[in-house]
């Protein structure tokens, strides 16, 4: 497939490449990959080893990426790959994101994964995810292009981190983004994932003016971002640089991969959302167990509730067919 930008350049003094994709601007020597894992100095450029390699392929509720506000109630196909750009010690999805491809996995290209995904008449598109999509680049590039000339919408689940040129290319052809904010600080980043902060504001900030659409989630882990304070300033500057109309996801905790504290209390999420909400419209609390309201869409005009939802089963019984509250018309939904 042809891109347009360089995703590498030599190195001026040796025979290393420096891939541009990522903030972590990986020098690789040939024969090697970058931290990502799956992006080789082959002597003459830097090839994507995972180009239609896929770790999973799966119908899912646009609910559960998560999207609340972007086609609510829908499905869409999932698709996700190997290796991650950064290295989070809580990864939800480590066997895939950090380790290598798995033996005879799927290989498909970007002419059958579109085919397939027209074959449910129920399916609204094809959402990247699983796995870290920014270092499957032209791979999702090379898909999301025919997926939108076939009438498809493209989603990204990510991380963010992601420098701004190869962004501009993701803006071009995905539709809706769910970015990963992992924490409102550079030291959780630092010692949590290996990577920093500000690329990750830098993305929010570009796909929020770029008016693709938009919404962040924060997995909240005891003791390491789930101060008050913190979520404050995460909410506030949400507020001022995307808008207040950006869905907030705050995600409960299990212990995984690295770690093995206990499970995020209820408790904290709901403070947590309480205070979010002082500056944000839609604030949701996921992975509660039990009967929770957190994922119901409440109507930040008239208060009444727009969207229930029960685990992935959506009922937007207060929505008109154009997206607004049917009690008092504010716009909850652009894209229904
Ligand atoms: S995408 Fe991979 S190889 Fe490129 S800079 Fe990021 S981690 Fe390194």
């Amino acid at each position: 497939m042809v891109l347009t930008m360089k995703l590498f350049k030599k190195h001026e003094s040796n025979d290393r490449l420096i891939c541009l994709l990522c903030p972590h601007s990986c020098q690789i020597r040939p024969g090697e990959r970058g931290i990502c894992g799956v992006r080789e100095n082959t002597g003459s450029e830097i090839s994507l080893t995972t180009y239609g390699v896929i770790s999973g392929f799966a119908l899912d509720p646009v609910e559960k990426k998560p999207l609340y506000h972007f086609y609510p109630g829908k499905y869409i196909m999932s698709a996700g790959s190997f290796g991650c750009n950064l290295k989070c010690d809580f990864c939800q999805n480590y066997h895939i994101s950090q380790h290598a491809v798995a033996e005879g996995s799927n290989k498909l290209t970007p002419e059958e994964l579109v085919s397939r995904s027209l074959r449910y008449s129920d399916n609204i598109g094809i959402a990247f995810t699983y796995n870290e999509p920014v270092i499957w680049y032209e791979y999702v590039i090379a898909c999301a292009r025919l997926a939108s000339a076939a009438g498809l919408k493209n989603v990204m689940v990510t991380n963010g981190y992601v420098n701004s040129e190869p962004l501009a290319g993701l803006i071009g052809v995905i539709d809706a983004f769910n970015v990963d904010l992992k924490a409102f600080g550079n030291d959780f980043y630092r010692k949590c994932t290996g990577a920093t902060l500000k690329p990750v504001m830098d993305t929010i900030r570009d796909i929020a003016s770029s008016g693709r659409h938009l919404e962040i989630t924060t997995l909240i882990i005891p003791g390491m971002n789930d101060s008050v304070d913190s979520m404050r300033k995460e909410a506030e500057w949400i507020a001022t640089t995307a808008g207040s109309h950006v869905p907030l996801h705050l995600s409960r905790y299990f212990p995984m991969y690295k770690r093995n504290d206990p499970p995020t209390p209820a408790e904290t999420i709901l403070r947590l959302k309480e205070t979010a909400s002082e500056y944000l419209d839609y604030v949701y609390t996921g992975n509660m167990s039990g009967n929770d309201s957190g994922s119901d869409t409440v109507c930040p005009g008239c208060k009444s509730t727009v969207i229930k939802r029960h685990g992935y089963h959506t009922l937007p019984a207060g929505l008109s067919a154009e997206g607004k509250c049917l009690k008092c018309n504010e716009v909850i939904v652009k894209w229904i």
